[in-house]
C-alpha cells in the first residue's frame, strides 16, 4: 500500500510536484462533490485507522497518553473536517460585496478560487491533527497537496503516507517522508502556497526559501506563552487550568502556558494550588498511563538541563509527584517542575520550553505584568486570569498575541470560528475554519460591469464634459 510517491530528496521530489501541477492546470476548478469526496476519504481514514494511529504516536514518544491521542490527534481533528464539509458549499460561493455610489449599477463579487499546488509542512507534537488539519483545509479549497510530515514521529508519519495513498491518486495527495534535506528540498519548490508549523528558527529558513519562489506562507511557530493571573483571579481556578494546559502532552503543544505570572502576594497560595492540582491530575508519573513522555532523548536532555541550570543558579525548583525522584530517565518522563522566580536571562526563560516545566515569574502591579509581557517577542497565545473586566479589558487592549483564552488555557485553538495564528516571532496568517478555506484560496476580485453605464463619459478627447463629470464625481464620491 505504500504510495507511488518518491521519498527522496531533490528530483523526485520534484516530479511529484510537477505531476501535481499537470493534474491540477488540467482541473483548476474541482466541484463540491469532489472536494466532499475527498474529505469524505480523510474521515474514512481517521476513523478507520484510530486505533493505529493512536498506537504508531505511542511507539514514535516512547509513551503517548492514547486519550490524549484519541481526543486531540484522532477526534478533534474527526470534528474539524466535519464542519468543513458541512461548510464547504457556502464558502465556495461567489462573494458579492458592495460598491460605492459612482461605481452603480455595477456589481463586484469575490470568487473564492483555488491556489494550486500546497504545501503542509507539519510537526511532531500533534502528528495526526496538524497534518490533517491543514490538509483537509487545502483540500476543502480545491487544492492539490504534498505532505511533508516529521522524521521525529516515524512511525506516524508513514502510516500518514500509506493511508492517503491507498486513498488518493497522488497528482491530488502525496506525503513526502524523510529528514531535514528532504524538508528543505520541499520547502524549495515553487508551492502556490505554504503551511508551516514548526519551530520558530526553521520558520526563518522556510520563509527565506518560499521567498525565492515568491510563494505565499502561512508560518505556525511557537514561542513563550504567557499566563498572567490578574490582580482579580481566582487563583485556586487559575492553578488548576494552568496545570492542565501545561501538563496535557507534557507541555508538548505550541499553545502550553510557558511561564505564569502571578502578583507577589499570591506567589505561595499559587506554587501550593499548582502542587496540588498537580497531584490530582497525575497523583504519579512514572507508571501513569495517563502521562505522556518526552519525544526523544534529544529533547529530554534539553528539559533536563533547563531544571539543573535553574537549580545550580540558586532558583528555588519545587517538583511534584510522588515518585519524582525516580523518575527514569529511559522513560523519558519529567514530572511537572515549577521554577520560582527565574533570572532573565537563564535557559528556561530564554527559549520555548515545550515541556512540563513551569517558571513562576512575580510582578507588583499590572502595569509591570503588562510590560514584562511585551518585552519579550509577542506571543502565540496569552492566557488572562481575572474577575474583572476593567483588568480583562486592560491586558486585552496593552498586550499583543496570536490568540487569547481569558479565564483559562488552550481553548480558543479548539473554537473554530475563530481564526489561530500567530503574529510577529509566532507566525504569520491564521487558519482553522472558514478562515482555513480563505488561506488556501484566492478570493479573486470580479467587478462586472452593467450593461448601462457612465464611464464613457470619461473617455478622451477631455473636454468640458469631463471637467463637469469630475467635479460631479468629486462631490458624489
Ligand atoms: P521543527 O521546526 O523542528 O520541525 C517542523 C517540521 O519542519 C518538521 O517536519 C521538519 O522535518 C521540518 N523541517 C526541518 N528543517 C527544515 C527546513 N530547513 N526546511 C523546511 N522544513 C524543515 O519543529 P518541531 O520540533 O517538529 O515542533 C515543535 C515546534 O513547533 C515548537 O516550536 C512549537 O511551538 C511549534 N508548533 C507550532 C504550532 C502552531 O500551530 N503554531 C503547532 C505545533 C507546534
Amino acid at each position: 500500500m505504500q504510495a507511488e510517491c518518491p521519498t527522496t530528496a531533490g528530483t523526485a521530489i520534484h516530479e511529484a510536484f510537477t505531476r501535481q501541477l499537470r493534474a491540477f492546470r488540467a482541473n483548476p476548478a474541482p466541484t463540491l462533490a469532489q472536494r466532499q469526496e475527498s474529505l469524505a476519504k480523510l474521515l474514512r481514514i481517521l476513523e478507520q485507522y484510530d486505533d493505529a494511529f493512536a498506537s504508531a504516536i505511542n511507539e514514535d514518544f516512547g509513551h503517548r497518553s492514547r486519550h490524549e491521542s484519541m481526543m486531540l490527534d484522532v477526534g478533534m481533528t474527526i470534528g474539524d473536517i466535519k464542519d468543513i464539509r458541512r461548510h464547504v458549499g457556502r464558502w465556495m460561493k461567489p462573494r458579492p460585496v458592495g460598491v460605492r455610489r459612482h461605481l452603480l449599477p455595477a456589481r463586484a463579487r469575490l470568487l473564492p478560487q483555488p491556489r494550486g499546488v500546497v504545501g503542509v509542512i507539519s510537526p511532531w507534537n500533534f502528528p495526526v491533527y496538524l497534518t490533517f488539519t491543514g490538509l483537509a483545509a487545502a483540500l476543502a479549497a480545491g487544492n492539490r497537496v504534498m505532505l511533508k510530515p516529521s522524521e521525529l514521529t516515524p512511525r506516524t508519519s508513514a502510516l500518514i503516507g500509506e493511508t492517503l495513498a491507498e486513498a488518493f491518486d497522488p497528482a491530488q495527495v502525496c506525503t513526502i517522508e524523510g529528514g531535514r534535506d528532504e524538508a528543505a528540498a520541499f520547502s524549495a519548490l515553487p508551492f502556490d502556497h505554504l503551511l508551516f508549523t514548526g519551530s520558530t528558527s526553521v520558520g526563518r529558513h522556510v520563509a527565506q526559501a518560499a521567498a525565492r519562489n515568491l510563494t505565499p506562507v502561512t508560518l505556525e511557530l511557537g514561542g513563550k506563552s504567557p499566563a498572567l493571573l490578574g490582580k482579580h483571579a481566582n487563583v485556586e481556578t487559575a492553578a488548576q487550568r494552568i496545570v492542565f494546559g501545561k501538563l496535557l502532552n507534557a507541555g508538548q503543544i505550541c499553545v502550553s502556558p510557558d511561564y505564569a505570572l502571578v502578583p507577589r502576594e499570591q506567589l505561595d497560595h499559587f506554587i501550593q494550588a499548582a502542587q496540588d492540582a498537580a497531584l490530582r491530575l497525575y497523583p504519579d508519573v512514572l507508571e501513569n498511563a495517563d502521562y505522556t513522555s518526552i519525544v526523544s532523548p534529544h529533547h529530554y536532555g534539553r528539559l533536563i538541563h533547563m531544571i539543573e541550570e535553574a537549580r545550580g543558579s540558586g532558583s528555588r525548583v519545587v517538583q511534584i509527584g510522588a515518585r519524582a525522584a525516580e523518575t527514569a530517565a529511559t522513560a523519558r518522563r519529567i514530572p511537572f517542575t515549577l521554577v520560582v522566580s527565574p533570572d532573565d536571562d537563564a535557559r528556561v526563560m530564554q527559549e520555548e520550553i515545550f515541556g512540563p516545566i513551569l517558571p513562576v515569574l512575580t510582578y507588583d502591579t499590572i502595569d509591570e505584568a503588562i510590560e514584562r509581557i511585551n518585552q519579550r517577542d509577542r506571543p502565540l497565545a496569552l492566557y488572562l486570569f481575572t474577575n474583572d473586566t476593567c483588568e480583562r479589558d486592560r491586558v486585552l487592549e496593552q498586550t499583543s498575541s496570536g490568540g487569547v483564552t481569558v479565564n483559562d488555557t488552550l481553548w480558543h485553538v479548539a473554537c473554530d470560528s475563530l481564526p489561530f495564528g500567530g503574529i510577529g516571532a509566532s507566525g504569520m496568517g491564521a487558519y482553522h475554519g472558514k478562515c482555513g478555506f480563505d488561506a488556501f484560496s484566492h478570493l479573486k476580485p470580479v467587478f462586472y460591469q452593467s450593461r448601462v453605464n457612465a464611464t464613457s463619459l470619461l473617455y478622451p478627447p477631455y473636454g468640458r464634459v469631463t471637467e463637469w463629470v469630475g467635479a460631479l464625481l468629486r462631490k458624489v464620491m
